[in-house]
């Protein structure tokens, strides 16, 4: 079972979140059939994603990142909860790209560095908030870091990691760090002296595969206090009256054509592959209603 922990830094100077989500993308690497490199970009996003996610206050709220670049994943989206469910999807899964001169995973390539990070959280209002900013690397914790610093005007160091052995994924986690209101100048120095440690994290997930230990690890040269608790974990909440609503969507025009010339649609869902078949009645029902 993953964990992710809620972290009280210096008596409530800065917070952290500490995730070890291994479990949760080694689901997502068997639904989807990813490539190492794959593993490695849509890993990261399902782990900032249920960061991010674990941080709002309803467990409904509902929050979607959208990695938009220039590279053969792209898009990349996660939608994840106020309870640790999260899932994804990127395009291109199983295809692999040649490593980066050091010898690292070309995240970058993968997502693209030229596009736009979105994200959208849905706190059941009305409207729900709309976030954007330009990607900086297409590495993930990067552009969440900015996104997170200058569209939401808090201050963050991310960190997010996914390690590979043998083409499976051995270990897999995530660290943010917001220094809030009140913050010393003392600690923000020590906060940023983590960074280095923080770069290294899947290694460390690697090391200490219980959450508790990595934040042990982590944060030894700071005050820190564990809070709460939480299990992050893939879960697709599709239906097959989600995937109705979604055919209704398409339009009188396309359900047409998928009756002329299919006489039936089998739908697979995008997040967990699981597949919907629908008779030629079936869409002739569907059909008077996007009529109605
Ligand atoms: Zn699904």
């Amino acid at each position: 079972m993953d964990t992710l922990l809620h972290v009280e830094i210096e008596s409530g100077q800065a917070r952290a979140l500490v995730a070890v989500t291994t479990e949760t993308v080694q689901r997502a690497q068997q639904i989807h059939g990813l490539s190492h490199t794959a593993a490695a970009a849509l890993g990261r996003a399902l782990t900032g994603a249920a960061i991010l996610g674990c941080l709002q206050k309803n467990a409904a709220d509902r929050l979607t990142l959208t990695f938009r670049g220039d590279g053969p994943f792209s898009p990349v989206v996660c939608i994840s909860d106020g309870e640790g469910s999260v899932k994804g999807c990127l395009e291109n899964p199983g295809l692999e790209l040649p490593l980066k001169p050091n010898g690292k995973l070309d995240v970058g390539g993968g997502v693209g560095r030229i596009g736009r990070l979105s994200v959208v959280r849905d706190m059941g209002l009305k409207e729900p908030y709309v976030g954007q900013t330009n990607l900086v690397s297409g590495e993930v914790a990067e552009d969440l870091a900015l996104y997170l610093t200058v569209s939401e005007q808090t201050p963050s160091l991310v960190a997010l990691g996914v390690r590979l052995e043998k083409g499976a994924v051995v270990s897999a986690g995530g660290v943010l760090v917001q220094p809030l209101p009140g913050c010393t100048e003392e600690v923000l120095e020590k906060l940023e002296a983590l960074s280095p440690m923080l770069a290294s994290v899947s290694d460390k997930a690697r090391l200490f595969p219980n959450a508790y230990d990595l934040t042990e690890d982590i944060f030894r040269t700071v005050d820190h206090l564990v809070l709460e608790e939480q299990h992050p974990r893939y879960n697709c909440d599709c239906s097959r009256e989600r995937i109705e609503r979604a055919l209704l969507s398409m339009g009188a025009e396309e359900l047409t054509s998928l009756i002329r010339e299919q006489h039936g649609a089998e739908v697979s869902c995008h997040f967990c592959n699981s597949r919907y078949q629908f008779t030629e009645e079936e869409l002739r029902a569907l059909l008077e209603k996007a009529r109605g």
